[in-house]
């Protein structure tokens, strides 16, 4: 690996600026992470768990409008905007609208599919090095459904098959052989080998910043107030000066680059899980809840149910109702499902309208980048992200065409 040894701040511990650390780090650069709670609760950590290659759909699919209404009245339902938030969702929501069209829609699969196509390499070569590839599952996962409505996501396999990704169609018997827990309300199913999961989210950031340590990198609990293109000043006025900064700040990342110029619709997605310890069944693999919107992942210490968006901001409490609305609409699909003894997380996806992150450099300052607002693939995405991040602190052509995650695309 070339050395450009250059003091390097990272602003966010989550799963996004642990991997920009990784890469930056390997390329010889003097690392410092900044984050205001590095051992504390982050998105990064309660996640599904899924390495889903194939997720590449936006959020704002045509025909979402007209479901808008409904989501308004329903607080469990799939998706949630709380009425005392919806007039500050509009810098958001306005654009999402624009973005809910068949042109869009495709473009932003195919943005995401080039981003995504190098991801488990990218989380290969960490592996590599840190030792972390035993919490990596790589049992696929399955779509599955209720109703023949699986035809319904025909396009949407279309582009994933232009995209090289490869989907099984399973009938109700080839479906219960593989998955013995699944009761009636199971239909049919899609599945997919290009997917994979970490059994312990958790343990993966821990062990990588475990790593990162080891490696010289080092961790300052830091709240950071203010920036500009040298230095960073905490909320307790310390002072952090740097020759490369990246914000990795995950839903909270709008309001610094903000400081630096740079605007951004960004927002919180909102999910809802539950870990059972002891479910009483078992899943061979992740199962994605078509229609009801929800997914079950084997982990290592339990079963997590989990899935909601959510838009009430970054500081409302958790709805935890919501995690028990989940687990309801999984007893139906999984009849023999235990969830006693469970435990309710809720987490703070960064959002941005049409569900592509921001991978760029900042428009004022050379010396500063982006890598923030994965959405739902945020751990799927992190470590491509990374590798990107240091090739452009080196002042390399990146690997792929990052026009569309540019941050002036708003
Ligand atoms: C229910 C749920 C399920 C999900 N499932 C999956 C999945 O299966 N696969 C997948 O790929 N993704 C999944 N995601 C999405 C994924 O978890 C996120 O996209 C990802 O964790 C975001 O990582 P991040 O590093 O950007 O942000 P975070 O993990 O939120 O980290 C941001 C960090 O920045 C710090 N920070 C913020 N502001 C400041 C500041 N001013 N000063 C200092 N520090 C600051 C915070 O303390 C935090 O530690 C899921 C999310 C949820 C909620």
């Amino acid at each position: 690996m070339p050395t450009t040894r250059s003091r390097a701040l990272v602003i966010g511990a989550g799963i996004v600026g642990l991997s920009c650390a990784f890469f930056l780090r390997r390329t010889g650069h003097d690392v410092t992470i900044l984050d205001r709670d590095p051992n504390g609760d982050r998105a990064s950590l309660g996640n599904a768990g899924a390495i889903a290659q194939p997720e590449v759909m936006p959020i704002a699919a045509p025909g979402i409008v007209s479901k808008l209404p409904r989501y308004l009245l329903d607080p469990l339902g799939p998706l949630y905007i709380q009425l005392g938030y919806a007039w500050r969702l509009w810098p958001y929501l306005s654009r999402f609208l624009r973005a809910a069209n068949n042109r869009q829609y495709a473009a932003s699969a195919e943005s995401m599919g080039s981003l995504l196509v190098t991801a488990f390499d990218d989380h290969g070569t960490i592996h590599q090095e840190t030792g972390l590839g035993h919490l990596l599952s790589k049992d696929g996962h399955l779509w599955v459904y209720r109703s023949p409505a699986v035809r319904d996501a025909l396009p949407d396999w279309k582009i994933r098959e232009r995209q090289g990704l490869a989907c099984t169609f399973l009938n109700r018997d080839d479906l219960v052989s593989e998955e013995p827990a699944l009761g009636p309300m199971a239909a049919c199913a899609v599945r997919t080998n290009d997917w994979a999961t970490y059994v312990d989210p958790k343990a993966y950031v821990m062990g990588l910043m475990t790593h990162l340590r080891e490696q010289g990198v080092a961790f300052q609990d830091c709240n950071v107030g203010t920036l500009d293109g040298d230095t960073v000043t905490g909320t307790d006025g310390r002072r952090y000066p740097f020759e490369h900064l990246v914000i990795a700040a995950g839903a909270w990342s709008h309001r610094l680059t903000e400081q630096l110029g740079d605007w951004c619709p960004l927002e919180t997605e909102r999910g809802y899980n539950t870990t059972i310890p002891s479910p009483g069944i078992s899943l061979n693999r992740m199962l994605t809840f078509a229609e009801d919107h929800f997914v079950a992942t084997p982990m290592s210490m339990g079963l997590r149910i989990g899935g909601a968006v959510e838009f009430a901001g970054l500081k409302t409490p958790p709805n935890f109702n919501r995690s028990k609305a989940l687990l309801e609409l999984a007893a139906k699909y999984l009849p023999e499902l235990n969830v006693d003894g469970g435990t309710e997380w809720m987490g703070h996806r960064p959002s941005t309208p049409d569900s592509l992150p921001v991978i760029d450099r900042a428009s004022r300052y050379s010396n500063v980048f982006y890598a923030f607002g994965h959405g739902h693939l945020g751990l799927t995405g992190s470590a491509t992200t990374g590798r990107l991040i240091a090739a452009l602190v080196r002042g390399e052509e990146a690997s792929l065409d990052l026009t569309p995650f540019r941050i002036g695309r708003f």
